[in-house]
């Protein structure tokens, strides 16, 4: 099977599994729990890395309550801030990490979230997939997010071979034609979570058992 071959199974099975996925997944909480915009989008992205959906949304509901904008957030003080999002990992340096990010934004970009990848990684604490993240949801860009279920999930179904998230995200952005990338990561971060779970992937309800083989061995 050539690249375009596996490509086009992989594309097919992406529209499958969407038409198959459990109606409420921790990343729609997550997606749900807070009103939308580019610097909602970008605190909560920073909130979430290496911490559960499910947390993060109950922590986002609250943080959202009482800050929308980053003047606001530079208003609580790093202690105030490490309590409202204490339930999280690494709470400490979130805090840190979200009083720094929003004081950029404060002093070089006007108080706005840039639209731009080169913008966005300029920013410290920011990197590729938060980047990205931003520009796919915030500003309706055309560009895949590759968190650990994506990586896990492309390399399985030998789409990529490759060591790191932020490699998987250069190749996938490169092989995948656009229209698809829109929601690629919405898809398969909700199949990882409930479906092809990293440590008991379900595979007797599996919708794409066949295709799933079909790739792997091949
Ligand atoms: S068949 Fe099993 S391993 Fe393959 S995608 Fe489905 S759950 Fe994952």
């Amino acid at each position: 099977m050539n690249l375009n071959e596996r490509l086009d199974k992989f594309l097919n099975l992406l529209e499958k599994i969407k038409k198959n996925l459990p109606k409420n997944p921790p990343l729609k909480q997550l997606q749900q729990s807070y009103t939308k915009n580019p610097y909602t989008t970008l605190m909560v992205t920073l909130l979430s890395l290496r911490t559960k959906d499910e947390r993060t949304a109950k922590v986002a509901a609250k943080l959202f309550k009482k800050i929308t904008t980053p003047q606001q957030l530079l208003q609580l003080s790093q202690e105030e801030l490490e309590e409202i999002i204490r339930p999280l990992g690494f709470y400490k340096q979130k805090a840190r990490t979200l009083r720094e990010v929003s004081k950029v934004l404060v002093e070089k970009f006007n108080s706005q979230v840039p639209n731009t990848k080169e913008e966005l990684l300029s920013i410290k604490g920011v990197g590729e997939k938060t980047a990205n993240v931003v520009l796919n949801s915030s500003f309706n860009q055309e560009v895949i997010a590759v968190d650990v279920h994506v990586h896990r999930l492309v390399n399985m179904w030998k789409i990529v071979d490759t060591k790191t998230p932020l490699q998987t995200s250069h190749l996938l952005n490169q092989l995948i034609p656009s229209p698809h990338k829109k929601e690629l990561n919405t898809i398969l971060v909700a199949f990882g979570q409930t479906i092809c779970t990293p440590k008991k992937p379900k595979c007797l309800e599996c919708p794409i058992e066949n295709e799933c083989k079909s790739l792997r061995s091949l």
